[in-house]
């Protein structure tokens, strides 16, 4: 936020004033509201590891999307419970002691002044990796600030096309914002790097949800990341996990129907002979109880 407390904090550079109390387009105003903090068994293997991440759920998020399936945290429908940078701080060294794999910050952005302090005052105290866990909607400037607080990123990257960035997340600069993202974190980060264990130490993973109706998107999303990053410097987690329960009366024809076998396995074909390395997630877990399963 700037003298005023205006926030352009995201590429939605909205200037709420949330130093002032406003509500900015994330939904979120002056106070870090965090709606949970536990340890979570259901990322990808090298992200839970044996006992689970160490995930802190914010709530608000900047992006919106329309099949959010994390609605009620990310529309500021859960209260959540305010936080200080001092006291995440602790909870963070609380989930290492808990034996969690990471600090895993999910959708922590419009909340980065308060997540870089916290980070400031542990990171030297944490022998666990920290991991920036986001919609990939995100401003160079804000990932600056967290150079060197950051071991792993893992940011979506949803689309390449501007017609449906506008329609699901209301952005239509969310391919060329996501770009210059996944660009900056590999630049923070570089080439992936496993712990002895086979848990993630270091690096970037990009996660890609296949939506119906959108494989020619999902192509080119993967076809883009491949000029710009290095396929074997960065890993890839391919997602089927879309389930449109919560949508039978979406606006959104797509959306209102679950992926098609074909669908996810012509991408994860063009994820294979791009290159990729990483992770690909059983077509099962698209399921109402949604339990992940990746295979690697
Ligand atoms: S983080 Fe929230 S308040 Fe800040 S610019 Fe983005 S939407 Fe607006």
């Amino acid at each position: 936020m700037d003298d005023a407390r205006r926030c352009y904090l995201c590429p939605r550079r909205c200037g709420a004033a949330r130093g002032a109390g406003e509500t900015g387009a994330c939904g979120e105003s002056f106070d870090m509201r965090i709606s949970r903090i536990a340890l979570h068994p259901y990322e990808e293997p090298p992200i839970s590891g044996r006992n689970g991440s160490g995930t802190v759920f914010f709530c608000g998020c900047s992006l919106r999307c329309v099949f959010c399936q994390n609605r009620d945290i990310s529309r500021g429908r859960s209260a959540g419970k305010v936080y200080t940078p001092e006291a995440l701080g602790e909870a963070m060294l609380s989930l290492e002691k808990q034996g969690a794999t990471n600090i895993n910050l999910v959708t922590p952005t419009h909340f980065a002044h308060e997540v870089a302090q916290a980070l400031r005052a542990v990171k030297d105290k944490l022998s666990i990796p920290v991991v920036y866990n986001t919609s990939g909607y995100e401003t160079v400037e804000t990932l600056r600030m967290l150079e060197g607080l950051v071991d792993i990123y893992m940011p979506d990257f949803k689309y390449m096309s501007a017609e449906l960035a506008g329609d699901y997340s209301s952005a239509p600069d969310y391919g060329e914002v996501a770009e210059a993202a996944v660009t900056e974190m590999y630049r923070q980060v570089g080439r992936y790097v496993y712990a002895d264990d086979g848990t993630l130490k270091r690096g970037l993973l990009v996660r890609h949800l296949v939506l119906p109706g959108c494989r020619a998107d999902s192509m080119a999303v993967l076809r883009r990341l491949a000029e710009i990053l290095p396929t074997d410097g960065i890993l890839l987690s391919l997602m089927s996990q879309y389930t449109p329960d919560f949508a039978l009366d979406c606006p959104h024809k797509n959306l209102r129907r679950r992926l098609t076998r074909f669908e996810y396995d012509s991408v994860a074909g063009t994820a294979i002979s791009l290159g990729f390395d990483g992770f690909m997630q059983s077509r099962s877990s698209a399921v109402k109880d949604y339990t992940p399963n990746f295979e690697k």
